[in-house]
């Protein structure tokens, strides 16, 4: 969807309005100390859905969640003292941690793409945490780049690639780090570097007292390869117009079903609901049948996963 891109100063009606937009489930462009991401509030699938849509990703992996605060981030995942260490020596700052979801965590299922736990990180950048207080909700938001382009770390950057794709860029000069942030997760115990970024494994070793362990060969593939991502049990067949025998049977459009990523054929609305009713029908027991999806737009992604998720198991 075309629109007008408000560029917005950092200046307090500049964040008055940038956490307005996010309340209207809008998408606003917003410097961190690592780059500028591309916000919407973590909560809504529409929202989140449009994330991919802008930047024309061609497939869902999980997102990072940006919070205020620690409070915040412990109201969404299982916290402990490994967390708390790390949260305490490195927030506000480049650090995102991969948690456990709390139960009635209140994200959409589209965030984590399916996954049971969320990566949670606060940042440091001034303008972030003030957009981030007065929205007061978590904040959904990877690079503010079209897919497959250079991460932006101005909102000239952003203007150039994004430019009536989203509702706004809140301009506060550029970023300082440049440097994704280090991803960390835990592993019966361990806490175990996901990918390196702009705090080093040696700082975090000397916060915890060990060094960290490397994630599974498996796990240091491509985004969207990871073995951490979600599959449902049974199996999945695809372009299904109708159901065998003792199918759940997931239905688009016109292709009516028990269960409908999206009756009026909406692809935002599907993607917003994929995860979640891939769950739902999957908790049932059995094998799954999806009906066609349109491939273009978001259904690129949409197809992206629903092919890794009928795709034979090892
Ligand atoms: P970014 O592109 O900087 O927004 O980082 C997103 C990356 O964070 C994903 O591609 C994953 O590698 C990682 N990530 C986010 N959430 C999770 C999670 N729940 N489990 C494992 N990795 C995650
Ligand atoms: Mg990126």
């Amino acid at each position: 969807m075309r629109q007008p891109t408000e560029r917005l100063l950092a200046d307090d009606a500049g964040l008055n309005r940038a956490a307005h937009l996010l309340q209207q489930d809008a998408l606003v462009a917003f410097p961190t100390e690592t780059v500028y991401g591309l916000g919407a509030d973590a909560r809504n699938g529409t929202a989140v859905a449009a994330i991919y849509e802008a930047k024309g990703r061609p497939s869902f992996n999980p997102l990072i969640v940006h919070v205020a605060d620690i409070s915040a981030a412990q109201s969404y995942v299982e916290w402990g003292p490994m967390p708390q260490a790390l949260a305490d020596a490195f927030w506000p700052g480049p650090l995102s941690l991969v948690l456990p979801l709390r139960a009635e965590h209140g994200l959409s299922s589209l965030v984590t793409a399916g996954l049971p736990t969320v990566a949670l990180r606060v940042p440091a950048h001034p303008a972030a945490h003030a957009l981030l207080s007065k929205f007061g909700g978590p904040v959904a938001a990877p690079s503010a780049n079209p897919s497959g382009r250079i991460s932006p770390t101005t909102a000239d950057h952003v203007m150039a690639g994004l430019s009536g794709r989203i509702a706004a860029v809140l301009d506060d000069g550029p970023c300082t780090v440049g440097l994704e942030s280090t991803i960390v997760g835990f592993d019966a115990g361990q806490a175990v570097l996901l990918r390196a970024g702009g705090v080093s494994s040696e700082e975090i070793a000397a916060v915890l007292g060990h060094s960290l362990a490397q994630p599974a060969a498996t796990n240091i593939t491509a985004p969207g390869q990871m073995s951490s991502h979600y599959a449902p049990r049974g199996s999945v067949r695809l372009n299904a117009i109708t159901p065998h025998k003792g199918e759940h049977h997931l239905g688009f459009g016109a292709v009516q079903a028990e269960l409908s990523l999206s009756r009026t054929g909406d692809l935002a609305e599907a993607a917003a609901n994929l995860f979640e009713y891939l769950h739902r029908l999957d908790a049932l027991g059995g094998p799954i049948a999806v009906a066609p999806i349109p491939h273009h737009g978001l259904g690129i992604a949409i197809n992206d996963r629903l092919a890794r998720a009928a795709a034979p198991r090892d």
